[in-house]
């Protein structure tokens, strides 16, 4: 696979032993850090934090990504699966809650390959952009308990202004329709299955976000939703000037009344006071927190 790799749906057939491919990987996962997160839904980073993976690299590459520096061209510790493996040990050890693998799609193969040379005794959580594959989610479902997808955009008018990728929902719909069919269980109050699908309200797109709702709601299934109206201008966004400030109260409002109105409970709102880049992982430094 890795030498015409078409893991993920930009399919560039990048050798990638030798070089690396669109999403700037190459033939190992590179980890740019790890730690324990306390900043995600109350039953993900639960009672001692989520043990967070941030890998390098990225397929779908937004514009406004708040990881932009690792994201876009990003590096790391290249990790094989006996060192990949040994990290989940070490934030099990930790007391970790979970262990939380950001955005990983580039890395399948490898990342299956280390849960299976060690299963970790956590729960196991795929944060993930949700622009997939649906053969590369069936490689990692066995290893996933609970998955964590976003489902950024409806519009192939804004996904392509923003990504580049014009059939963002196209693809994306197919991953989150795969992932929500997993059965919600949650344990004291800390989920350890099923799935939780996110979505970032954007600024001047809050009737992008409703028909990401509505879609969402016409799936049927038990799967939580959160709504997260944390935005802040991050990466190229200074290209884009509707993206130079933060949503308004009146945009999230707008996107909040519409969830509260459909009366689904199974959902998370997002304080404004999340719009804060201390919320932001600092990939800049070496120590071991995150923020
Ligand atoms: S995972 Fe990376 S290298 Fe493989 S097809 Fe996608 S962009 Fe190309």
């Amino acid at each position: 696979m890795l030498t015409r790799c078409r893991l993920c749906p930009v399919r560039c057939g990048a050798d990638r032993t030798t070089a690396r491919g669109a999403c700037g990987a190459g033939e190992y996962a590179e980890v740019v850090k790890y730690g324990l997160h306390p900043y995600e839904e109350p039953c993900i980073s639960f009672a001692r934090g989520s043990g967070t993976v941030f890998f390098a690299g990225c397929a779908l590459r937004c514009a406004f990504c708040q990881n932009y520096e690792i994201s876009h061209g990003g590096r790391g510790e290249k990790a094989d699966a006996a060192r990949l493996s040994a990290l989940f040990a070490e934030l099990e050890e930790r007391g970790a809650d979970n262990i939380n693998l950001v955005t990983g799609a580039h890395y399948v193969p490898q990342i299956a390959a280390a849960l299976r040379l060690r299963r970790p005794k956590i729960p196991v959580v795929w944060n993930t952009h949700s622009y997939e594959t649906e053969e590369a989610l069936r490689e990692i479902d066995p290893y996933i308990d609970v998955y964590l997808p976003d489902l950024k955009f409806f519009s192939p008018k804004i996904s392509a202004r923003y990504t580049g990728k014009a059939d963002y929902f196209s693809v994306a719909s197919r991953a989150v329709s795969f992932m929500a069919k997993r059965r919600c269980e949650l344990q004291g109050g800390k989920m350890v299955a099923g799935c939780i699908v996110r979505h970032l309200v954007l600024p001047l797109c809050v009737n992008d976000s409703i028909e990401v709702m509505r879609w969402f709601l016409s799936l049927g299934t038990g799967a939580y939703f959160s709504l997260m109206g944390q935005y802040t201008p991050c990466g190229e966004s200074g290209k884009f000037p509707e993206l130079s400030r933060r949503l308004t109260a009146r945009e999230y409002k707008k996107a909040e009344d519409f969830l509260l109105a459909s009366g689904y409970e199974n959902i998370f709102l997002q304080a404004r006071s999340a719009a804060d880049e201390k919320f932001i992982p600092d990939f800049t430094d070496k120590k071991d927190s995150l923020f």
